[in-house]
């Protein structure tokens, strides 16, 4: 486990893991956030949604670790610490999934796995269950079922020997906490391999390789001179500072669309919910000033001050090395949004 761990092909699953996110057509989100705070009921709805991903794919496999790992989780707390059996709560959950009593030693045995992977990831958290194969490749064959028969000795010779590559397996437990952020939280998270050209990992350095891993950083807002103070603000039309945060965060999802490569789709809260309403602005798009006439391409948007007299153009927002995700906005014959340059929360600011 550890080899397999510590090997490069981690590397590689962790950015296939990636990929296989961005072109997933389903959202685990919903199986994963029940809307109740009974413990009985969500992890009533952790053991479906175990069940629910027939485990195809890694993406899928990972899911089912994960609705495992909450399932027992939900279990623990219904328990609030008492002696007594897990029985009671088993039944519970089996009577509302109304499954017959011959379930029981699946979801027992989905309890004792969980109980597995918590060991395992110890104090590297859930983010280690990204980096354990999901399937038994060459060499190390580390495969699920051998995860679950590992003794407990097993597991601490597991946490001794990985503490010689402390370093690596903490920045690498850092993605696998960023991907379940992704999985789990409705959170996007831009890494530097899918901006990247990865080819071969084999020359690469371990630092390369980590580096291919880390989040990219969207530059906040662009800087240049603010507009008069008394200039009226285009979304909360009064002169407060920073309204802009008040827009909807999270309500969009980075895809990869086949050859076209990366977009962005717009996604709601919840379940055929609205994601934005007609007028509304959905974020600022940030990227690196240049001066004008530096860039001649669609990467690169022409910027002018609408707070100056005859709104001069003065630079432009090239977005090909630094950005914020509203740059992997496609282009559309039938556009349902556009970019406008407005003053909001007292700067002049590109707008989609
Ligand atoms: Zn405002």
């Amino acid at each position: 486990l550890t080899a397999a761990i510590l090997s490069k092909k981690t590397i590689e699953r962790c950015i296939a893991l990636i990929r296989a996110w961005r072109s997933s057509k389903v959202l685990p989100v919903d199986a994963f956030r029940p809307t109740t705070n009974n413990c009985i009921r969500r992890a009533t709805a952790f053991a479906r949604s175990a069940q629910l991903y027939k485990a195809n794919t890694r993406l899928d496999i990972l899911l089912v670790r994960l609705a495992e790992l909450n399932f027992a989780l939900e279990i623990n707390k219904a328990r609030a610490g008492a002696t007594q059996t897990n029985k009671r709560h088993i039944n519970d959950v089996l009577n509302r999934l109304k499954w017959p009593q011959t379930k029981r030693k699946a979801l027992e045995m989905r309890l004792a796995n969980r109980r597995k992977w918590q060991k395992i990831c110890g104090e590297f958290g859930p983010g280690l269950l990204c980096l354990i194969p999901f399937t038994s490749e060459a060499l190390c064959c580390v495969s699920q079922d051998f995860c679950h028969r590992l003794i407990e000795e097993d597991i601490n010779a597991f946490h001794v020997l990985v503490e010689e590559k402390r370093r690596f397996i903490d920045r690498l437990s850092k993605f696998g906490t960023l991907m379940l952020d992704m999985l789990l939280k409705d959170q996007n998270i831009e890494f530097q391999c899918e901006s990247s050209q990865v080819s071969s990992l084999i020359r690469c350095t371990e630092d390369n390789l980590l580096s291919f891993l880390e989040p990219v950083q969207y530059p906040k807002t662009n800087f240049y001179q603010p507009t008069p103070p008394d200039y009226e603000c285009d979304l909360c039309q009064a002169t407060q500072y920073d309204c802009i945060s008040n827009l909807l965060k999270n309500c969009y999802r980075i895809i990869q669309y086949g050859v076209k490569g990366r977009g962005i789709q717009a996604r709601a809260s919840s379940h055929r919910g609205l994601a934005f309403r007609k007028d509304e602005y959905i974020r600022e798009l940030t990227g690196e000033l240049v001066p004008l006439e530096t860039h001649n391409n669609s990467i690169a948007l022409d910027f002018h001050r609408p707070d100056i007299i005859d709104e001069p153009v003065i630079c432009q927002v090239y977005c090909e090395k630094k950005g914020n995700w509203v740059r992997l906005v496609n282009h559309s014959c039938k556009p349902c949004a556009r970019f406008v340059i407005k003053v909001v929360s007292k700067k002049a600011r590109v707008m989609l």
